[in-house]
């Protein structure tokens, strides 16, 4: 049994912030979420004075590419050992993102996978692999390997499945077949996103009826807004029940735009994402993003012949940004990097204080700064003064 207790904390649950609380949880599930109170008995076991801080369910991150000198496409191996560091970043969970990439690479990415950690392993919790591509559209590729890409064919990817460790598929579903595509992994329980694409607005629309759930990082890899031509943009910013990934670092898109997503959008369809690469935590320099070099300038900006390629992004960074750009409190904006992405995934025990969730925890101070991060019950990283 072990156990563990949060005391003073101000606790985000699903109905708002309950000040001067007590958090219990047994085995890595959470018992109890109530007001403190003197009399309240302490079990034995892990016991952190919250007080001054809050505790929001731990931070999801939907697409990171890696981190720490480590890309998940040029080394699907890596999953574990970024894992492991990932809590320092507040993050509990999160899906590890392989960008358009040979057939085999993903193969080893799923092999990678179902092997699980090694023994004896901490860290944050890997949900299933992101795969963004290679189904994109070449005009909007971005910084992937246009030589990879492929025509959607569900013929080529049988393996592609909830149960081999494939969570989500970013693809462009404007290019002939796509659709189909949708309908089939959307039947495989796979979450469907929207990216590198030039879909119009009807185009759009279609997707979303044809099972599209989600737009992989909102204005990047896509046209703007066109007022007689709203595009794919459009289509997302109008409708309330589609989620969009954002790379809120005030550079891939202007903070007047993060504004406007916010507006449109709010905490219930908006989705904080990294996109972050290799060289996230690393210094200036060049690295690897799947079979290419990308440098990373003193601005900590990583790009290929002028192109942003992901970002070294924290979620801390950009929630602090989206506080600051949008005028909001911490805890509004902390839906965008827990219940809404754990919804988006159609997962019922993360994302939420509450008992019967998995006790996964961050805990901010006012400013939004991570000074512990709990996965399963487990203490993965605090602060030394905590
Ligand atoms: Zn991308």
């Amino acid at each position: 049994m072990t156990f563990l207790t949060i005391l003073h904390a101000d606790i985000l649950t699903p109905t708002g912030l309950l000040r001067d609380a007590i958090l219990t949880a047994e085995n890595g599930i959470i018992i109890s979420v109530e007001p403190y109170r003197e009399t309240t008995p302490l079990a034995a076991g892990h016991v952190l004075d919250g007080r001054g801080l809050l505790a929001s369910p731990g931070w999801i991150d939907i697409q990171i590419n890696g981190g720490f000198g480590f890309d998940f496409t040029f080394q699907p191996e890596s999953i574990w050992e970024v894992a492991s560091r990932l809590p320092r970043l507040g993050v509990s969970a999160f899906l590890p993102t392989i960008i358009t990439s040979p057939l085999e690479v993903l193969r080893r990415a799923i092999k990678v996978f179902q092997a699980g950690p090694p023994p004896e392993w901490h860290g944050a919790t890997s949900l299933g692999l992101h795969l963004e591509g290679p189904f994109l559209n070449p005009i909007k590729i971005g910084a992937h390997n246009p030589q990879h890409l492929l025509a959607p064919d569900i013929d080529l990817i049988p393996e592609w499945r909830v149960e081999n460790g494939i969570r989500m598929v970013t693809l462009a579903p404007e290019l002939p077949g796509a659709l189909d595509l949708v309908h089939e992994l959307r039947q495989r329980g796979i979450v469907v996103s929207a990216g590198h694409s030039l879909a119009t607005y009807e185009q759009a629309i279609a997707a979303f009826e044809a099972g599209v759930s989600c737009a992989t990082h909102l204005f990047n890899a896509m046209p703007p807004l066109e007022h007689r031509s709203p595009g794919l943009v459009g289509a997302l910013l109008t409708r309330p029940t589609i989620p969009v990934g954002l790379i809120a670092d005030g550079i891939h898109s202007h903070p007047a735009l993060l504004q406007l997503t916010w507006m449109c959008k709010g905490a219930k369809s908006l989705i904080l994402v990294t996109d972050a690469i290799s060289a996230l935590e690393m210094p200036t320099g060049e690295y690897q993003l799947g079979d290419q070099v990308i440098y990373v300038d003193s601005a900590n900006v990583p790009s290929k012949e002028g192109m942003f390629a992901g970002s070294t992004l924290t979620l801390q960074v950009a929630v602090q940004n989206m506080m600051k750009f949008c005028n909001l409190r911490l805890e509004e904006i902390l839906p965008t990097v827990t219940s809404t992405p754990a919804a988006l995934l159609g997962l019922t025990n993360k994302g939420r204080l509450q008992a019967g969730c998995d006790a996964d925890i961050t805990l901010l101070n006012p400013k939004g700064e991570v000074k512990a991060t709990i996965v399963a019950g487990e203490v993965e990283y605090r602060t030394s003064n905590l």
